[in-house]
């Protein structure tokens, strides 16, 4: 039986035709401004996020880090959610290269409102951080796949103008907010001062993500680009595969969403397992009703060919993407209710 692979979307494999677009890329010196299919791509992403520039990075990772570093100075201060990616899954990076300091809000579905924020900025004086960033994560990945709202980023852009900050959005899984909302994208990318999506995980292809904000703010992210070792050659190898995303695998988000609401609604049949209701293409399910440690239940699930992620002790997080279809949704459903009805029933269990 073929592994079903729910640990992430960033487990797609670029398809034949995408393989065929970038094979087909026309291609030039990326660091010279002569790679036609990059620049063509940062046009798109620009226009797309309801920005005048974008730039093409290698990861999502050095998208976030490259917006702290313009936005910031040593000493500065970044609010986050407390279940961040940035906070949690980047090696420290704000600190270690910005030599910003971040600030956890804590929440659990990795949305808080502008008055939260407000509360949390410090009263200038030489003794304390300065205030600089507030960062969002659209959609919040460990809060569940949910959606700020345009309204609420429009009242924290008010907030970050009151006081001189820059609105900054990990955009990851952008795209999947903006069809589940069925706005265009630039509704959330337009209030921010930064922002950018990517391309590896729900858009399906192999490498990057793309940042966008003002034409001084890319100008100034082209140099941390070529500091950090990430200006590329031909690269539009590799921008081929996002053009071809973007015209492709957009829509499509749907199916992932649709997908990840059959397994969410079959999984909350489930005796012994809490759903938390699907909104986009993440799936938490909380086991701590069946005392089932989500390690222990990840790896029982493994050995079957399923690969979901324990993200927490009791917790699991299962995500749909291009390379999961509505039939292997039902036989991980299947798959799932028999293991933990299984383990249960086991000692201990
Ligand atoms: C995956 C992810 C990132 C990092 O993106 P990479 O392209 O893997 O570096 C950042 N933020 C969130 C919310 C993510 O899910």
């Amino acid at each position: 039986m073929p592994l079903i692979d729910l640990a992430s979307d960033a487990a797609t494999q670029p398809t034949p035709p995408m393989r065929a677009a970038m094979a087909a890329a026309p291609v030039g010196d990326e660091q010279r401004g002569e790679d036609p299919t990059t620049a063509a791509l940062e046009e798109r992403v620009a226009a797309l996020l309801g920005q005048e520039k974008a730039l093409f990075l290698p990861s999502g990772t050095m998208a976030n880090q490259i917006a702290f570093l313009v936005h910031c100075r040593p000493g500065d201060e970044i609010l986050c959610a407390a279940n961040a990616h940035v906070y949690g899954s980047e090696g420290a990076g704000a600190a270690v290269l910005a030599g910003a300091q971040l600030r956890p809000i804590e929440t659990g579905s990795g949305i808080f409102t502008a008055a939260t924020a407000e509360a949390a900025l410090r009263t200038p004086r030489a003794r304390s951080p300065r205030s600089r960033v507030i960062a969002v994560e659209q959609t919040t990945n460990r809060g569940g796949g949910l959606i700020w709202a345009e309204h609420a980023l429009r009242e924290m852009r008010a907030l970050a103008d009151r006081h001189g900050l820059a609105l900054h959005m990990d955009g990851a899984r952008v795209m999947n907010a903006a069809v589940a909302a069925g706005v265009p994208a630039a509704d959330f990318g337009a209030p921010c001062h930064s922002v950018w999506l990517d391309l590896s995980k729900g858009l399906g292809c192999p490498v990057g993500a793309v940042l966008a904000g003002s034409a001084a703010f890319i100008e100034e992210a082209w140099v941390w680009k070529h500091r950090l070792g990430g200006a590329m050659r031909q690269s539009g190898i590799l921008s081929a595969a996002g053009l071809y995303a973007l015209d492709h695998h957009i829509d499509r988000l749907a199916e992932d969403h649709a997908n990840a609401a059959e397994l969410a609604a079959g999984l909350s049949q489930v005796p012994g397992l809490t759903v938390w209701p699907a909104v986009t293409n993440l799936v938490f399910i909380d086991t701590s009703a069946s005392g089932i440690p989500a390690a222990a239940l990840m790896a029982e699930l493994a050995r079957e060919g399923l690969r979901i992620k324990a993200e927490g002790a009791f917790l699991l997080r299962a995500v749909t993407h291009l390379d999961i279809s509505a039939a292997e949704i039902i036989r991980a459903t299947t798959l799932i209710a028999q293991t933990v009805a299984r383990l249960r029933g086991q000692p201990g269990g």
